[in-house]
């Protein structure tokens, strides 16, 4: 695990962004965040807990609150957990510029993690109840998962 591609793309004399470190926080349960991300396109990046990181994916359409609905989710790189507080603006030439707000925030719980799938149970504001991410097609397009509302019991 490393942090490595988060720093470089960004310069932290210019970005207000956390330079972050990885933690790891055992005692508490893994939090998670979605950020509001007002770039070139709107997109809301999903962020959870993981191996002193925060594991990203950038969806670009608002996440589902209910079950049925499918959404592309391109994992990103890794964020420190220090992000999950971030709010503000990114000025013009910085990578990621734009304005970010959170839009929901909480914890979760890990159910089943795999290389191609991860499910959790998620306890935030807006969205509550068991998640999956699933990577659909993992030779081709390693980045690409779905991410939705697991169905009910
Ligand atoms: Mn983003």
């Amino acid at each position: 695990m490393t942090l490595d591609e988060y720093f470089k793309k960004r310069n932290f004399k210019k970005t207000p962004e956390p330079k972050g470190e990885i933690k790891t926080r055992e005692s508490e349960n893994p939090i998670f965040v979605i950020q509001k991300h007002q770039a070139r396109h709107l997109h809301y990046d999903l962020r959870l807990e993981m191996d002193g990181v925060l594991k990203s994916w950038a969806v670009p359409k608002e996440p589902p609150a209910k079950e049925g609905v499918k959404r592309l989710a391109v994992q990103t790189e890794d964020h420190p957990i220090d992000y999950a507080n971030f709010e503000g603006v990114i000025e013009e030439g910085q990578y990621g510029a734009g304005t970010v707000e959170i839009w929901d925030k909480g914890d979760f719980e890990l159910m089943e993690r795999t290389d191609n799938k991860i499910i959790f149970n998620i306890n935030g504001e807006k969205l509550k109840g068991a998640y999956c991410l699933i990577r659909f097609k993992p030779k081709e397009q390693p980045k690409n998962w779905l991410f939705f509302k697991k169905k009910g019991k």
